[in-house]
Protein backbone atom coordinates (compact mmCIF):
# COMPACT_ATOMS: atom_id res chain seq x y z
CA UNK A 1 0.00 0.00 0.00
CA UNK A 2 1.09 3.19 -0.67
CA UNK A 3 -0.81 6.67 -1.58
CA UNK A 4 -0.02 9.78 -3.19
CA UNK A 5 -1.66 13.54 -3.53
CA UNK A 6 -2.87 13.91 -7.14
CA UNK A 7 -1.65 16.35 -8.51
CA UNK A 8 -4.75 17.81 -10.41
CA UNK A 9 -7.01 18.57 -7.17
CA UNK A 10 -4.21 17.59 -4.24
CA UNK A 11 -6.31 15.22 -2.80
CA UNK A 12 -4.56 12.39 -0.72
CA UNK A 13 -5.09 8.67 -2.77
CA UNK A 14 -4.18 5.44 -1.22
CA UNK A 15 -3.15 3.28 -3.96
CA UNK A 16 -1.49 -0.16 -3.81
CA UNK A 17 1.04 1.27 -6.70
CA UNK A 18 1.14 4.75 -8.03
CA UNK A 19 -0.80 4.34 -11.51
CA UNK A 20 0.91 4.26 -14.91
CA UNK A 21 -1.09 7.65 -15.59
CA UNK A 22 1.08 9.24 -13.07
CA UNK A 23 -0.08 10.55 -9.51
CA UNK A 24 -3.68 11.35 -10.64
CA UNK A 25 -6.35 10.42 -8.46
CA UNK A 26 -9.50 8.02 -9.48
CA UNK A 27 -11.76 10.65 -9.49
CA UNK A 28 -9.29 12.90 -11.81
CA UNK A 29 -8.75 10.34 -14.05
CA UNK A 30 -12.37 9.79 -14.85
CA UNK A 31 -12.60 13.43 -14.78
CA UNK A 32 -9.58 13.22 -17.71
CA UNK A 33 -11.79 10.47 -19.56
CA UNK A 34 -14.90 12.59 -19.64
CA UNK A 35 -13.11 15.03 -21.31
CA UNK A 36 -11.25 13.46 -23.69
CA UNK A 37 -14.65 11.90 -24.44
CA UNK A 38 -16.24 15.15 -25.17
CA UNK A 39 -13.30 16.59 -27.32
CA UNK A 40 -13.44 13.38 -29.31
CA UNK A 41 -17.16 13.27 -29.63
CA UNK A 42 -16.99 14.65 -32.97
CA UNK A 43 -15.95 11.27 -34.38
CA UNK A 44 -19.75 10.31 -34.00
CA UNK A 45 -20.77 13.21 -36.87
CA UNK A 46 -18.78 11.66 -39.04
CA UNK A 47 -19.27 8.98 -41.79
CA UNK A 48 -20.90 5.80 -40.45
CA UNK A 49 -19.20 2.90 -40.54
CA UNK A 50 -21.14 1.74 -43.41
CA UNK A 51 -20.48 4.84 -45.27
CA UNK A 52 -16.68 4.30 -45.04
CA UNK A 53 -16.80 1.16 -46.06
CA UNK A 54 -18.99 2.49 -49.44
CA UNK A 55 -16.54 5.19 -49.63
CA UNK A 56 -13.39 2.80 -49.90
CA UNK A 57 -15.05 0.24 -52.27
CA UNK A 58 -15.74 3.66 -54.22
CA UNK A 59 -12.04 4.56 -54.50
CA UNK A 60 -11.15 0.99 -54.83
CA UNK A 61 -13.35 0.70 -58.09
CA UNK A 62 -11.67 3.95 -59.00
CA UNK A 63 -8.31 2.66 -58.51
CA UNK A 64 -9.43 -0.16 -60.71
CA UNK A 65 -10.12 -3.16 -58.01
CA UNK A 66 -13.39 -4.53 -58.08
CA UNK A 67 -13.71 -4.46 -53.95
CA UNK A 68 -17.25 -6.90 -54.26
CA UNK A 69 -16.21 -10.22 -52.81
CA UNK A 70 -14.83 -12.55 -54.37
CA UNK A 71 -16.85 -15.95 -53.76
CA UNK A 72 -19.96 -13.34 -55.58
CA UNK A 73 -18.04 -12.76 -58.33
CA UNK A 74 -16.94 -16.03 -59.97
CA UNK A 75 -20.60 -18.03 -59.20
ZN1 LIG B 1 -7.47 14.36 -8.14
Amino acid sequence: MGMFLCEECGKAEVVDVIPRRGKICFGCHIKGIRLGFAHGKEDFHGPTIKERQDLQVAQAKSAGINAEPVGNRWV
